[in-house]
């Protein structure tokens, strides 16, 4: 029996519906095999009972009209090559006397279909053209007479001018015939089935191709995209189940190590949120199974010193941890801030050290070769508890004796691949703590991170002062002055001011290099959010402007960007942490991590090029030290441009929580999971990550009750199939993104 189910949705198109069709579906879409054309869903159902009359369209909107070809014309266009038809249509079921415009590019279909006095349903979105309504490219159905028109909604499929929507339907129709239970068995549990009054798989697909009633077919539709969430939640679980067998030496710390000097000597006390995560945490170490958590805290809550606490335990039972980070910027800072709160404990090596302290180390891409040298032989001779880094960690000349945990911070950043050469760089698997200080949403947490573990911080350390948010619209008169003004008292209180502007410098705009008109360290996945506008401040053009400016004449001004070579980046965020710079002008490479105390201003120039967790990342940069922050974003743009609003979302709200979930409305998907843009198939056919987000947690609850059952997947082997199929597919394109 399973041979004969590869077989027919296996089959090839062209033995099903002959080469030629086959040929146009594959230039089409890509679909060689019957199980992929079966796959092509409607985008939503046309309906009898849904139909306008031409006298009221609703211009912009989506309408269905049952109309009789009065006249065709067509003619040559004057711009480009191809022809234009147009066919003028009179109302067959509202006032007859109403007519409409349809136009068609190119439309050899409809030439041949539309002939004068041919009745049929028309549907398309209501424009406007030389003043008149119309409707472009409609989808339409032949029908013999409007009487006649069959009752059945018609589906409207993602279709092509070379293979519309009327063929779709005939080839489909052709397939289902043989879309039977034996056919396509059904792999879903029963249980699970009923539970969600769901079809089966061959009835859903008949459903929602040719449904009595559009309802019939969204419902059909529900079947397919719980059966994906599914899927991914059960390859999710799994993955997990596996990893909780798989053997890592459990890392149980001492009473009298590292860890507990550490804890005598901190300055503050923990907050709730480090508390409870650092117990989590620390449970998980003491297994001898690997850890995957992802720490989710928000911007400032202080997870540097849950990771630095974990890392400690693991030293304490002497392994080593590699802390990687995505930007050097961000690895300097977290050097830096551990040997800080370390003190002499990580002292290890230098003079007169304490045989107990360990040794920390930083390796970037940039070392120069002696230096790196030191490092890597530190990390393999197993003296560095210690090692934080770029990239430049994953390389294979970097070697630990014994790796314990790997810490990834700002974890969306790196894919699941990169993780996991770090993971095999240890001889057993080695603990892993990811985290990140982007709020996600629960279901897309589900979605992406399926297979973790989650820590929650929401709460700040003490002492954290407001942070106030402000839109500067500099179309005001004297705003641009007030603004300078503002920057200049900040400066005289003897405080610093971050200036973030969207690029870097103009020049690269006329350079053949495109690419690096952005900052090749700013953060890569919220491009999706940003109206295609021209960007009109750079860091150079910020930095001549200051210079002009006699109130800032004796005031020291830095600049950072992700073009420089990386000793300047570090010697200028080292004047800028010691207060030697009382203004920083740069790209977003300040946005994660970066620590400053005295620093309460920050100014984000033509904020409306950022997404919504990029501004709340940036101003989470101020307000550390017990000052009040202000935050101003300016804009040249109207109060009615459609990016203000997510500028006001940012100014209404201090909770990164609250402002993912805004984020995401107005995020397409594929930003959401970071898909490219490629054009290559999306991973999640049906699925919408917000739409469905109640799906996908019922999808949750379900798989988890039957893989996390007595021999789990084993007791389903259809579904245990499915699932390995779709991870063979679809999983391995999925977790590259991370
Ligand atoms: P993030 O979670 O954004 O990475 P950091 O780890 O950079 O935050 O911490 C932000 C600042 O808060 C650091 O200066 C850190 O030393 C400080 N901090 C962390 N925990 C506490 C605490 N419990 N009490 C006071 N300050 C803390
Ligand atoms: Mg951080």
């Amino acid at each position: 029996m399973m041979a004969d189910i590869e077989a027919y949705s296996q089959a090839q198109l062209s033995s099903v519906l002959g080469s030629a069709s086959a040929r146009k579906l594959e230039q089409a879409f890509g679909y060689l095999t019957v199980g992929e054309l079966l796959s092509h869903f409607p985008r939503r159902y046309m309906e009898i009972g849904e139909l306008t009359n031409i006298s009221e369209l609703p211009l912009g909107e989506e309408v269905t009209i049952v109309a009789e070809v009065e006249s065709v014309t067509q003619r040559r266009m004057q711009t480009r090559s191809g022809f234009l038809l147009q066919a003028v249509v009179r109302d067959a079921m509202g006032p007859a006397q109403a007519t409409l415009r349809m136009s068609f590019f190119n439309g050899f279909e409809a030439k041949r279909d539309l002939q004068v006095g041919v009745t049929a349903m028309f549907s398309g979105k209501v424009s406007q053209y030389q003043n008149r309504l119309e409707l472009t490219h409609p989808a339409y159905s032949l029908l013999e007479s409007a009487e006649d028109a069959d009752p059945r909604p018609i589906p409207i499929y993602p279709a092509t001018a070379k293979f519309p929507n009327k063929k779709i339907r005939e080839a489909i129709s052709l397939l289902l015939p043989r879309v039977t239970d034996q056919e396509f068995p059904e792999f879903l549990p029963p249980q699970v089935l009923k539970k969600m009054k769901l079809s089966s798989q061959a009835m859903a697909f008949h459903e929602i191709h040719e449904p009595d009633t559009a309802g019939r077919g969204y419902a059909a539709r529900k079947r397919f995209a719980f059966e994906e969430a599914f899927l991914l939640q059960a390859a999710l679980l799994q993955r997990r189940a596996h990893r909780r067998l798989q053997p890592a030496i459990a890392r149980g710390g001492r009473t009298d190590g590292l860890l507990a000097e550490f804890e005598r000597t901190l300055p503050f006390t923990l907050t709730e949120g480090q508390q409870r995560s650092g117990i989590e945490i620390s449970n998980d170490l003491v297994r001898a199974h690997p850890m995957n958590r992802l720490l989710q805290g928000e911007v400032g809550s202080g997870k540097t010193l849950v990771a630095l606490r974990a890392m400690l335990q693991v030293i304490d039972s002497g392994g080593q941890c590699a802390l990687l980070a995505p930007t050097e910027v961000l690895a300097q800072q977290h050097y830096q801030s551990i040997r800080k709160l370390l003190g002499e404990w990580g002292n290890l090596g230098e003079l007169g050290s304490d045989p107990r302290a360990t040794r920390v180390d930083i390796l970037t891409g940039s070392m120069a070769t002696n230096d790196k040298r030191r490092v890597l032989l530190g990390a393999a001779s197993g003296e560095t508890g210690i090692l934080v880094g770029t990239h430049a960690l994953l390389s294979d000349v970097v070697g630990f004796a014994d790796l314990g945990l790997v810490v990834v911070d700002e974890q969306h950043r790196f894919g699941v691949e990169q993780r996991d050469l770090l993971r095999s760089k240890a001889i057993s698997p080695p603990h892993m703590l990811v985290m990140t200080a982007t709020p996600i949403p629960r279901t897309v947490a589900m979605t992406v991170f399926g297979d973790l573990e989650v820590s929650l911080m929401k709460s700040l350390p003490p002492g954290r002062a407001p942070i106030s948010t402000h839109l500067v619209p500099l179309q005001i008169p004297q705003m641009q002055e007030r603004l300078f003004a503002r920057i200049a008292e900040e400066v005289t209180k003897g405080h610093q001011v971050y200036v973030v502007c969207p690029r870097i410098s103009e020049k690269a705009l006329e350079d053949d290099a495109a690419p690096q008109l952005v900052d090749p360290e700013e953060e890569p996945g919220e491009k999706g959010s940003i109206a295609p506008k021209p960007p009109s401040m750079t860091v150079e053009k910020m930095m001549e402007l200051f210079s002009g400016l006699p109130e800032f004449a004796h005031t020291n001004i830095g600049e950072l960007h992700g073009r420089m070579p990386s000793e300047e980046k570090s010697a200028t965020m080292a004047d800028f942490d010691h207060g030697r710079l009382s203004i920083l002008v740069s790209t977003t490479v300040i946005e994660v991590g970066v620590d400053v105390h005295n620093a309460t201003l920050m100014v984000i120039i033509d904020a409306e090029n950022f997404g919504i967790s990029q501004l709340h990342q940036l101003r989470g940069r101020i307000g550390r030290g017990g000052h009040p922050g202000t935050c101003l974003m300016t804009t040249w743009l109207d109060a009615e441009h459609p990016s203000i609003a997510r500028l006001r979302a940012v100014e209404s709200t201090t909770d990164g929580f609250l402002l993912a979930e805004s984020d995401l409305q107005e995020r397409r998907e594929g930003d959401i999971l970071g898909a490219s843009q490629s054009g290559s198939r999306s991973t999640l056919r049906v699925l919408r990550v917000i739409k469905d987000s109640k799906l996908i947690e019922r999808a949750r609850t379900e798989a988890e009750e039957v893989v996390e059952s007595a021999g789990g997947l084993d007791n389903y082997p259809l579904l245990r199939t499915a699932v390995e199929n779709w991870v063979d597919e679809d999983m391995q394109a999925f977790l590259e993104r991370g």
